[in-house]
């Protein structure tokens, strides 16, 4: 299967579902992380485009660590928008290239707008990218991807009904989510965050429910077209 998996920022994706990526990948499955915005509104020392130059730089080695593909949209914090007709365009396309059978992204009650637009973004768009008489550059996808919502930060307001056990991945997911060391270092000074403990700290509740060392949550979308008489996930 072709995986690809949409976040806001660089490292929402390694600290939410780096485990189950990573699982998807030893499984030979193809896998590409998008990161819609650059990231280039999180730092206190530094411009925005050399925050999003540090921070593109980041999101390709943690891709590496868990031996996917990484692309980016290019837009920016705070300005994600899934109203957008060129942002809109930005996803469509990026589903045409990339040709997924499962869309993995951001769930409805993230903790802030750039989370909650870049998934309905990406959502919408994987039904789009199926219309043959919605030209873009790419050509038309003719599959509508089935959609799973990751974990929420902190596992807040998220009850997960499929598990994926995240145990023998752990280290690696944990490996990439530190090759952001700029975030490391915001989420510390700006939120008072050790966003490494917490990521091992939110794995190791969703694997105590259920009953392994450590998993990652999700719920897949179940509007029309998307439901799957299948596990698809690892
Ligand atoms: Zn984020």
């Amino acid at each position: 299967m072709r995986i690809l998996a949409v976040a806001a920022h660089p490292d929402d994706l390694e600290i939410l579902c780096g485990g189950t990526l990573a699982r998807f990948v030893a499984e030979g499955h193809e896998v590409t992380m998008c990161h819609v915005s650059r990231g280039d509104r999180g730092s206190f020392i530094h411009t925005m485009d050399e925050i999003a130059a540090i921070r593109d730089g980041e999101a390709a080695a943690a891709a590496r660590v868990i031996g996917a593909q990484h692309v980016s949209l290019g837009l920016s914090d705070g300005e994600v928008n899934s109203s957008d007709p060129k942002q809109k365009d930005l996803a469509i396309d990026l589903i045409r290239r990339t040709r997924p059978d499962v869309v993995i992204t951001h769930h409805p009650s993230d903790y802030m707008p750039d989370h909650v637009e870049a998934g309905k973004l990406v959502e919408d768009a994987s039904f789009v990218a199926t219309l043959p008489l919605y030209q873009t550059a790419e050509p038309v996808h003719t599959t509508v991807a089935a959609v799973y919502y990751m974990d929420t930060l902190a596992g807040l307001g998220f009850s997960p009904t499929e598990y994926v056990d995240t145990s023998s991945v752990i280290d690696t997911k944990l490996a990439a989510l530190a090759k952001h060391v700029s975030q490391v270092e915001w989420l510390r000074d700006h939120d008072g965050v050790d966003v490494l403990e917490q990521t091992r700290t939110v794995s190791a509740f969703r694997g105590f429910q259920a009953g392994t060392a450590y998993a990652e949550g999700f719920i897949p979308s179940l509007k029309w077209l998307r439901p799957r008489t299948k596990r698809l996930l690892p």
